[in-house]
């Protein structure tokens, strides 16, 4: 029996691909290794989001050759789109499969076993008309929560951004193969399923007009097994007052938001080329927190995007103060070759970034705290995922519909099971203590 080992790097996307590739691999009868064993085939999803990120697939390529210079290395996902030609250039990588053409991995290690010149199959994917690519899942390394693809490729062109080119342009999944996958996971007891996508907002433009993100949402609910729906990221100008309305009405839809901000400054906006203001994406949160009671609303943010003067950088955080965030993620822009920004004046220094990127991680600290708290003295039900260890004494973990990881103490195994009990403050960190 032929050994395959797979590695993933990047989004929740390439994680789903990645356990679907692996899937395949199983049904093909190769047996799944870990990734730091000796392997007779090895595939890297890779990821090309930033500079780092392509430097980091490189890495795992070689490092799979150099664990065993006879297997065969397949180079696979946005680093393999990008950089198709360097990758066929490195002598560590044998194969190189691009997005929307993983459903063939199997099909083509056959072909490169029985000649090792057949090793190139990227499609041209900017250029040419694509489907989606249909890939498949029963099951999931996550416990309790199952991440579904539902659609690829974004027409949004975010001028610091390389995904479009990585991953081409908006293609939604069929509802029926949505609703099939989910009927699967449930029936092989997962509870909470996540829609995910490269850019989720844009579900259904590419298909009928009655299809869309929010008719989806409305159809999964309908699926028994499932009590409870999360959301990934998405376009803050999507939540209209009959979207925000419609999902309050949705009992599984968990009260939690990832709106996707980078900077509450129009000027930097403009220049991120994001479709929306900073006015719009406050009515936006806005309209959740009339239809929702304390919605989680999080989000990310670009700090140090060039052009960024001290004065925009304070409008941002003025702006994340007033909208009031559970979470924020703080990323300083790093620029990734090929894109517009790259190449825009005023570059700003690293030292600044750095500066910017911990004010803004000290503030949001202060506002996940403030909203965890509000949690305690109240009765909560949680979804209990895992045991842990926490100060010497065992408890499981598991989160609320906002995202809240709670911590309870038990002898019995609670994964997977709903749990209701009273909130009566913070743990550890971002833990906070239930009882029963
Ligand atoms: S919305 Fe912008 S940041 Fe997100 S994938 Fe599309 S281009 Fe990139």
């Amino acid at each position: 029996m032929k050994k395959a080992a797979l590695h993933n790097l990047g989004c929740k996307v390439n994680a789903y691909e990645t356990e679907a590739m692996q899937q395949m691999l199983e049904i093909a009868g190769y047996e799944i290794v870990p990734f730091t064993e000796a392997a007779d085939v090895y595939i890297v999803n890779t990821c090309s989001v930033t500079n780092m990120a392509d430097r980091k697939s490189r890495q795992m390529l070689h490092k799979a050759k150099h664990k065993n210079p006879d297997s065969v290395v397949v180079a696979t996902g946005c680093y393999a789109q990008t950089k198709e030609e360097e990758a066929l250039l490195d002598p560590a990588i044998d194969v190189v499969i691009g997005n929307n053409k993983k459903h063939e991995l199997v099909e083509r290690i056959d072909a490169f076993f029985k000649d090792d010149t057949d090793n190139e199959y990227v499609a041209d994917i900017n250029n040419e008309p694509q489907q989606y690519e249909e890939l498949f899942l029963s099951r999931t390394a996550e416990h309790t929560r199952a991440f579904i693809k539902v659609q690829d490729g974004c027409n949004q062109f975010c001028s610091y951004c390389v995904i479009p080119y990585a991953r081409g342009r908006v293609r939604s999944r069929k509802l029926k193969n949505i609703l099939a996958e989910v009927n699967r996971l449930a029936d092989n007891g997962f509870k909470e399923i996540v829609l995910t996508g490269i850019h989720l907002s844009s579900y259904g433009v590419d298909l009928s007009e009655e299809e869309n993100l929010l008719s989806l949402i409305k159809e999964v609910h309908k699926i028994e097994k499932i009590e409870r729906i999360r959301l990934g990221s998405l376009e803050p100008k999507i939540v209209t007052d009959e979207f925000a309305e419609e999902l309050s009405k949705l009992s599984k839809v968990c009260p939690h938001f990832h709106l996707s901000l980078q900077s509450g400054c129009n000027e930097t906006l403009k220049r991120m080329n994001r479709k929306y203001t900073a006015e719009e994406y406050k009515a936006g949160c806005d309209r959740l927190r009339k239809y929702f009671k304390h919605p989680a609303i999080t989000t990310d943010v670009i700090v140090g995007f060039p052009g960024e003067t001290e004065d925009e950088f304070n409008i941002t955080k003025k702006f994340l103060e007033d909208v009031h965030f559970y979470e924020m993620h703080i990323f300083k822009y790093s620029p990734r070759r090929g894109t517009r920004a790259e190449r825009m004046p005023n570059q700003v220094d690293n030292q600044i970034k750095a500066a910017r990127s911990a004010q803004l991680i000290e503030l949001g600290n202060r506002m996940s705290e403030e909203y965890r708290e509000y949690y305690t003295d109240t009765i909560q039900t949680v979804l209990f995922e895992e045991e842990v260890t926490i100060n010497g004494e065992k408890y499981f973990t598991g989160y609320t519909m906002e995202y809240v990881k709670v911590a309870v103490k038990s002898d019995k195994d609670l994964s997977n099971q709903f749990i209701d009990g009273k909130i009566v403050g913070k743990l550890q960190d971002d833990v906070y203590l239930m009882e029963r």
